[in-house]
């Protein structure tokens, strides 16, 4: 017995010992504002790091006694130190294939994009396609001088690239603009018909105009894909891993830290699973995977992935969709557009398939997240999620609906009460704000359009995020819209009485969003024992002007510890 306890206190002073030998931590931030985002919201002077989570935090003499011969330090300089912001709803590949062809996201008329596309014809072959995306007939400052129903017609592209097929995807990715040399070697004519939850816009005569809206789209985007087929594999490969680098690159620019991909296939999954085994991820990603209730039955527990590589790639969620955007009319609605006659939007997927895939989404222990936008598309998830939750003993299932954005008043407390999650971006609402009155009418934009305080004060658990590329990643102008709901170019706002407060939206910025992932045990607030995920902004975003917010500077983006974006010019 007297043995044993011996032994006993000898373990216990080795284990001290040893302990101590580890103690100083790889990374300290001190003088700081280092707001947690806790439950007590407290805010603390010093930070510490010891491999790869959070060893502790205090006060700058406490943290700073601990430091160590290879302890890196940082002096904050009084900057603001945050968990690092989660992009709650983006596309990752498709950021990075937007970073290497033509963006249109800050063009400010038609004229512009045609001039951008004249001198990417000069440096391309003869019958290449040359690809953009990002314009938005709503945003520019002219209409252009030959329109129908302010899209441009396709002549001057047409004129400009007559040897290269061109393919520019509008903002919101729910429509394109394509040449006539794209149409003709897809073969558009006069008798092509609308295929089902798409539209073909055309003339008095019939003619497309060059614009192809939702489901018309893949037209267009088939005869792309066609030309790709010659392109070997590996070159597909490398091009997806060069777009992918890029997309991490613009992440940490930006202080993101993790990033929820809305929207992965097989061989996607594959592939970031394999950068999660071998070290190649510098944020943590988070995707949904998408394909037809066919294809993925059987499927999904051969790609649902936990924590991969050391928490930075996880898929245990399911997209899918049952509308498309406003600013192209595919938004499902209730009542009819006050800007189309009798034209209520498109149901892009058929809700017996949306059906179809929760129920794949329930059998497989995955988070079901559906695209709606307009109130019938939200309505119609909120009952199909209602009845899913109903027919489940399973607690938590965190479903999610994305974009969330048209509600009607009736609906909005559904969110809270079922615990359907709000999946926002508060860029979208003052960026789509010019025209949503116009295709809404203001009653229906007063109470329901981006109605995320009524949300949250309903219960209901808001996320952000920007869906870029539809959107810059930036969550700067994303977080000033969410507390101002104001355009920055010319101050207009859009009903502020359904902002956020500087708390509410920066926790949707990182504990919601955690939260929606099922992460927040690992992310989304800086307490001891989750990752050393940190931003340091130059502007304490709780108490600085509101204007203030818009000169924010990322300083640092450190991930898991290590520091991987440095603002050289601060
Ligand atoms: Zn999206």
């Amino acid at each position: 017995m007297k043995n044993y306890i011996l032994l006993s206190l000898i373990g216990l002073m080795l284990t001290a010992c040893s302990k101590s030998v580890n103690k100083s931590p790889d990374l300290i931030i001190h003088n700081a504002t280092v707001y947690t985002v806790d439950a007590d919201r407290s805010v603390h002077e010093a930070i510490a790091i010891s491999d790869g989570v959070i060893s502790s935090i205090g006060e700058n003499a406490d943290l700073l006694g601990a430091k160590g011969e290879h302890t890196q330090v940082i002096d904050a300089k009084g900057a603001f130190v945050i968990p690092g912001l989660i992009e709650g709803h983006g596309h990752f590949s498709g950021l990075g294939q937007s970073l290497m062809n033509l963006n249109f996201l800050k063009s400010k008329s038609w004229d512009e994009i045609v001039a951008m596309v004249a001198e990417r014809v000069k440096h391309t072959e003869k019958g290449e396609w040359i690809i953009g995306r990002g314009w938005h007939q709503e945003k520019w400052s002219e209409t252009p001088h030959d329109h129908i129903h302010g899209y441009p017609r396709h002549f001057d592209l047409s004129k400009i690239a007559p040897d290269n097929p061109v393919m520019l995807t509008h903002a919101s990715g729910h429509g394109l603009i394509a040449n006539k040399l794209a149409m003709d070697v897809a073969g558009i004519t006069v008798e092509t018909a609308n295929p089902i939850g798409g539209e073909i816009v055309r003339d008095d005569q019939g003619n497309a105009i060059g614009v192809f809206e939702e489901r018309a789209q893949e037209i267009i985007r088939n005869a792309y894909n066609y030309y790709l087929k010659d392109q070997s594999d590996e070159q597909k490969i490398k091009e997806w891993h060069d777009g992918v680098a890029l997309a991490q690159k613009e992440c940490l620019e930006n202080g993101i830290t993790s990033f929820q991909d809305a929207g992965a296939r097989f061989h996607e999954v594959d592939r970031y699973r394999e950068m999660a085994q071998t070290g190649k991820f510098d944020i943590r990603l988070w995707s949904m995977l998408r394909h037809s209730s066919k294809d993925m039955d059987g499927n999904v527990s051969k790609y649902r992935t936990i924590d991969e590589g050391d928490g930075y790639f996880t898929c245990r969620a399911i997209k899918t969709e049952v509308d498309g955007a406003l600013g192209s009319f595919g938004a499902w609605l209730l009542e009819p557009y006050d800007d189309k006659e009798n034209f209520v939007g498109q149901n892009t997927t058929e809700i017996s398939e949306v059906e179809k895939i929760a129920e794949i989404a329930l059998r497989n222990d995955m988070q079901l997240c559906v695209h709606a936008i307009g109130d019938r598309a939200n309505r119609e998830v909120l009952d199909i999620m209602e009845k899913s939750y109903g027919e489940t003993d399973k607690k938590d299932l965190r479903w999610r609906i994305e974009h969330s954005q048209h509600l009607h008043p009736d609906d909005i407390p559904r969110f809270g009460s079922l615990g359907v999650i709000a999946s926002m971006q508060g860029i979208h609402c003052t960026s789509d704000a010019p025209f949503v009155e116009k295709r809404l009418g203001r009653q229906r934009a007063k109470e329901g359009a981006y109605p995320w305080r009524a949300i949250v004060d309903s219960g209901g658990v808001v996320t952000n995020g920007t869906d870029a590329p539809v959107e810059d990643v930036s969550a700067i102008e994303s977080y000033y819209a969410t507390v101002t709901r104001k355009r920055i170019d010319n101050g207009f706002e859009f009903f502020p009485e359904n902002s956020l407060t500087r708390d509410e939206a920066l926790y949707s910025y990182t504990m919601a969003n955690a939260y929606a992932a099922k992460e927040e045990q690992d992310k989304g607030s800086l307490e001891v024992g989750k990752y050393g995920d940190i931003t340091i902004l130059s502007k304490n975003w709780i108490e600085c002007s509101e204007e203030a917010i818009l000169d924010t500077k990322i300083l640092y983006t450190i991930v898991g510890g290590e520091v991987k974006y440095q603002n050289e010019t601060e």
